[in-house]
């Protein structure tokens, strides 16, 4: 049995009290970084043997995951938020529900083997989190994920920037200016400059979310690119357009 347990993306007290009962009570914890989740661990006094899972994992540590999830209790938890939402957690799940598929292909003996059981404890996420004090429509919103480094990351902004609905994604401090300067020049690039134009379009950043130094910046492209240069360029990083 597995649970995907959804934890803070800054402040500690961000945990719901199912998050909390669920990783009392399973065997082990899979977890992206050991300290990150340490910490968390040791905030709520939980002491549970933890087994590191990553975007790295191989097939062969994938396998052994898999049949630990199959014979015990675990928890799978990231550094920050909702595992599968954009980290390595959605491709544990797919290999759990591969695993079931080949069980079946196989006809295994035991009749009452069941599909490995994946529970949901939701809970915080980024983008949703700066989505809820966007203010922008949400009836229906693009989540892209993070901008490409490289390859297809002009693909990727005109197709944020032409989107006819909210559209929410990550960029890391490392490259949130050049991001926003990409998005400038795509903006004057256009030459529509009613109130449909690329140019007229509002944007929200949220900065380091329920953690101390939290900044939400919003407005149109140039001020926000402003403010966002005159702070400090450090943290993470949620950019919503509307
Ligand atoms: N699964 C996570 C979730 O549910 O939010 C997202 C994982 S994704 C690998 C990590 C990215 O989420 C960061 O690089 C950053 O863009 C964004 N993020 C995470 N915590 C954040 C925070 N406190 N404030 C702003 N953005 C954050």
């Amino acid at each position: 049995m597995l649970y995907v347990v959804a934890t803070p993306i800054g402040n500690l007290k961000d945990i719901t009290l199912r998050a909390l009962e669920a990783l009392k009570e399973v065997d082990f914890i899979l977890c992206e970084d050991t300290r990150v989740t340490r910490n968390l661990l040791n905030h709520y006094e939980i002491n549970k043997k933890m087994i590191s899972y990553h975007h790295h994992t191989d097939e062969k540590k994938m396998a052994e995951i898999v049949e630990l999830i199959r014979n015990n209790k675990v928890a799978l938890v990231t550094d920050a938020g909702t595992p599968g939402i954009n980290d390595p957690g959605g491709i544990l799940i797919k290999a759990l529900k591969q695993e079931y598929k080949n069980i079946k292909i196989q006809e295994y003996k035991n009749k009452d083997e069941e599909d490995i059981r994946v529970v949901p404890i939701p809970g915080p996420c980024a983008a949703i989190a700066a989505l809820s004090v966007s203010g922008f429509p949400t009836d229906e919103f693009l989540f892209k994920g993070f901008v490409p480094h490289k390859k297809g990351r002009q693909t990727f902004l005109k197709e944020v920037l032409g989107a006819e609905m909210t559209v929410v994604f990550y960029e890391s401090c490392h490259r949130i200016i050049k991001c926003l300067e990409e998005i400038k020049t795509l903006m004057s690039a256009d030459k529509n400059t009613d109130e449909r134009g690329y140019r007229e379009k509002e944007l929200v950043i949220g900065r380091e979310l329920t953690k101390k130094f939290e900044t939400i910046y919003r407005g149109k492209i140039q001020e926000v690119l402003e403010r966002v240069k005159s702070d400090p360029v450090k943290g993470e990083y949620v950019i919503i357009i509307h």
